[in-house]
């Protein structure tokens, strides 16, 4: 089958003809109809993220339909539509049994661990494999897979409830999904703050009320409007230390502010003032739960979650093409998304 390999860190992926992966008993054989292009993969291009092995096929946004299935497979069957949870647990060890498998001690992520969904076929186990609806595209199946579920589950950690208030610092594909989400869960008012205002505007069709942090002061605006208060909880998915701080100086007492977007540097934070002043939580928020992702394909079927404006791009399994995407993505933080279609 045709598949496109990282063959070395830094250079671009190349094309190479490869077997049609073999399936355990517990697998099943998905011919890829979708697979994202993925900020993440552009890092990995450039060898900042260490990998299970080289060469390797990248693609953690998966969706397809079952080919073969191996003898212990009960209830899924050739020919079932699906999308792939990308991380691959033991389902034994001590995080596994508490629910908390992304943190399984030999967890394995498609495309980075272990090949992935720029390919024809994958191999995975059935466990990972989610039932798509026919009213959901593989294109948006396949996105489901990563940002939303993120956005999802750091909404979970930061135990969002009707009645509450949210401000989403950046307003990319998580940010879109969480205010989404977060309107879904009954919250009040959900404040969109980004510096961009074509993305403010679209969060604004989504009923958030948007803050433009490039003219006023986020954190200033935000206590304007929950008059004096703070929100309820705060979700930075950025990564950016003024971002962070300011999702921590946004929230009023008793607040959350949930950590998503990725950064190593350290922020500062008054522990009187921003935490125990105010019984507030600074809480993280790493990938997501494969009981998550039901859960979620459920509200993008009902349309609860709008997926349909997420692809903006398609693709075919093309070397050249593929590696463009990865060099646009290392050159600016567009969050059109591009998927690879076969
Ligand atoms: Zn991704
Ligand atoms: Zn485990």
């Amino acid at each position: 089958m045709k598949s496109i390999r990282m063959v070395e860190a830094s250079k671009p992926l190349e094309l190479q003809e490869v077997p049609i992966p073999d399936i355990g008993e517990q697998d099943i054989l998905v011919r890829v109809r979708a697979a994202g292009i993925c900020h993440s993969d552009a890092h990995y291009r450039a060898g900042r993220s260490a990998m299970g092995m080289i060469p390797i096929t990248l693609g953690h946004e998966v969706a397809g339909i079952v080919e073969r299935v191996g003898a212990q497979v009960a209830d899924i069957k050739a020919g079932d539509r699906v999308c792939l949870h990308y991380n691959i647990s033991c389902g034994n060890c001590y995080c596994c049994n508490i629910g908390h498998e992304q943190f399984c001690e030999t967890v394995k992520m498609i495309g980075h661990h272990i090949d992935g969904g720029y390919a024809e076929y994958i191999a995975v186990p059935a466990l990972n494999a989610i039932p798509l609806p026919d009213e959901i595209p593989f294109e948006q199946g396949a996105t489901l897979m990563c940002a939303s579920a993120t956005a999802f589950h750091a909404l979970s950690k930061g135990r969002v409830k009707a009645g509450e208030t949210v401000a989403v610092f950046g307003v990319g594909g998580l940010g879109l999904s969480a205010i989404q989400l977060a309107k879904a869960l009954g919250t009040v008012e959900v404040y969109a703050v980004d510096i961009q205002q074509d993305k403010l505007e679209l969060a604004s069709e989504y009923n958030a009320i948007a803050i433009n942090a490039s003219r006023v002061d986020a954190v200033e605006e935000i206590r304007k409007l929950t008059k004096g208060h703070g929100v309820n909880v705060a979700l930075e998915m950025i990564g950016l230390r003024k971002t962070m701080e300011q999702a921590i100086d946004s929230v009023g007492n008793l607040g959350r502010a949930v950590m998503v977007g990725l950064n190593q540097q350290p922020i500062s934070i008054n522990t009187y003032m921003q935490v125990l002043g105010k019984e507030a939580e600074i809480i993280g928020s790493n990938d997501h739960l494969l009981q998550e992702l039901p859960i979620l394909v459920d509200l993008a079927r009902r349309k609860i979650l709008d997926t349909s404006r997420v692809v903006s791009q398609v693709i075919p399994l093309d070397a050249d093409r593929i590696n463009k995407r990865l060099d646009e993505l290392e050159l600016f933080t567009s969050d059109v998304r591009a998927v690879i279609v076969p």
